[in-house]
């Protein structure tokens, strides 16, 4: 059997990086607002239990997750927010684009404009400063689509297949 070590092993590090935060935001509660606190906390339990479950698939031989609709479909329903990147100095890099989600407080996605035409990264850059929701077609579909709530024209901006193994861990 083919393991994933390299995954394995930056999935392990990520599990613990979250439960280091979220030691810090449950000993620190005083700087946040309690509720604000207890959300934040939920989501980061959240994110620790399915990494538990996606290395325990991975040291089966899964296969690893998929940047993009596998991303997004972490965040379903979540609010995101289309921004541009920014340099260490705080000026804004045009050419990289960030899908930051307002619900749990982190990164979906980057996308880098490339010198050959990217379709993706214009259609993003289309919804700049806009909310956006990743939905699913229907219930238990295996694609998602990242739709604007901004507009009323051009709502789907990408839609794409879930990995098969998505759903069952
Ligand atoms: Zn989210
Ligand atoms: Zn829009």
């Amino acid at each position: 059997m083919d393991l994933d070590t390299e995954e394995i092993k930056l999935s392990e590090k990520l599990q613990k990086m979250y439960q280091e935060f979220l030691i810090y935001v449950e000993q620190e509660n005083v700087e946040f607002d309690r509720t604000e606190s207890k959300k934040l906390e939920l989501k980061l339990e959240e994110k620790i239990y399915w990494l538990k479950r996606y290395l325990i698939h991975l040291e089966k031989g899964g296969k690893r997750i998929k940047a993009g609709p596998d991303y997004w479909a972490q965040h379903e329903n979540h609010k995101l927010i289309v921004e541009h990147g920014e340099d260490e100095q705080g000026n804004i890099e045009k050419d990289i684009l960030f899908l930051w989600c307002v619900t749990c407080s982190d990164i979906v996605s980057s996308h880098v404009k490339k010198s050959y035409k990217n379709k993706e990264f214009e259609k993003i850059e289309n919804h700049l400063g806009h909310e956006i929701k990743p939905v699913r077609k229907s219930h238990n579909s295996k694609t998602i689509c990242l739709t604007c709530d901004n507009c009323q024209k051009n709502k789907v901006i990408l839609c794409s297949d879930i990995s098969d193994w998505f759903d069952e861990i």
